[in-house]
């Protein structure tokens, strides 16, 4: 009953984390009071957990926020019963709530902040170092960013060439530089050999959701080149998954 208490304290702390962290990260940059997004008024942080309407323009809270408001302590709870057990209760709880923020930002703005990136490298070196040494972390962070660098720049030159042949510039690149910082964070998380199935289960991963994407897009006829999406998601899907499935293979 203690532990049920205390993983939905964590869990309804890490939701409004992630709400607040959301909301002001992307756009300020900074740690600055909760803003309505349409009238610019102080809102309390009250309003966050009772997902309560803008006192002054009446404007309700993204649906994000009810939808990790809800979900999120419910995860975290299952999360601390059925713990990635290298990483333990409190490390997969941090973990799930990590990865929850980067989720959520880089589905909304399509970008990792490097902040956002800094914090987790570090906790990949504490939990990477705990779970499998230090050295095998280092090696598997050093991978996870060599790697996905690789894939970052095949992205940029052949988008460029795209371009040239075109004859007009192409913005958008498929792969952010966020993509690659965090594809060393998982490195240091998963440590080596493991980040090479992280990776691996990612590329499948996206290039699936990509494809059923894309067939949907055209059948709404709705197609356009180079709509790029968030990567960072299934690099998240894909660390998760790998940690259980290591652990039933045990
Ligand atoms: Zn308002």
């Amino acid at each position: 009953m203690i532990d049920f208490l205390l993983y939905l304290i964590m869990g309804i702390a890490g939701a409004w984390l992630v709400n607040y962290l959301s909301d002001v990260l992307p756009i300020y940059r900074k740690f600055t009071s909760l803003q309505c997004p349409t009238c610019q008024t102080d809102l309390g942080w009250r309003s966050y957990l009772t997902y309560r309407a803008c006192d002054s323009c009446g404007e309700k809270p993204s649906i994000r926020h009810l939808v990790i408001l809800v979900g999120l302590p419910i995860l975290v709870v299952l999360m601390g019963f059925f713990p990635v057990i290298v990483l333990g209760s409190v490390g997969s709880i941090v973990w799930l709530i990590y990865f929850a923020l980067v989720a959520v930002i880089d589905l909304e703005h399509r970008m990792i902040l490097h902040p956002v990136s800094l914090v987790g490298a570090l906790l990949g070196l504490i939990s990477g170092t705990l779970a499998h040494g230090p050295l095998n972390t280092l090696i598997g962070g050093a991978a996870g960013f060599g790697i996905m660098l690789i894939f970052y720049l095949l992205g940029e030159g052949f988008v460029r060439i795209l371009a040239r042949k075109r004859g007009e510039d192409i913005e958008e690149v498929a792969l952010g530089f966020g993509d690659v910082n965090l594809a060393g964070i998982m490195g240091l998380l998963l440590g080596w050999p493991g980040v090479i199935g992280g990776i691996f289960l990612a590329v499948i991963l996206g290039g699936i959701i990509s494809g059923i994407f894309l067939v949907v897009q055209v059948l709404r006829k709705k197609y356009q080149a180079f709509q790029a999406l968030p990567y960072g998601p299934f690099l998240v899907i894909s660390v998760i998954a790998l940690f259980y499935i290591s652990q039933i293979a045990r």
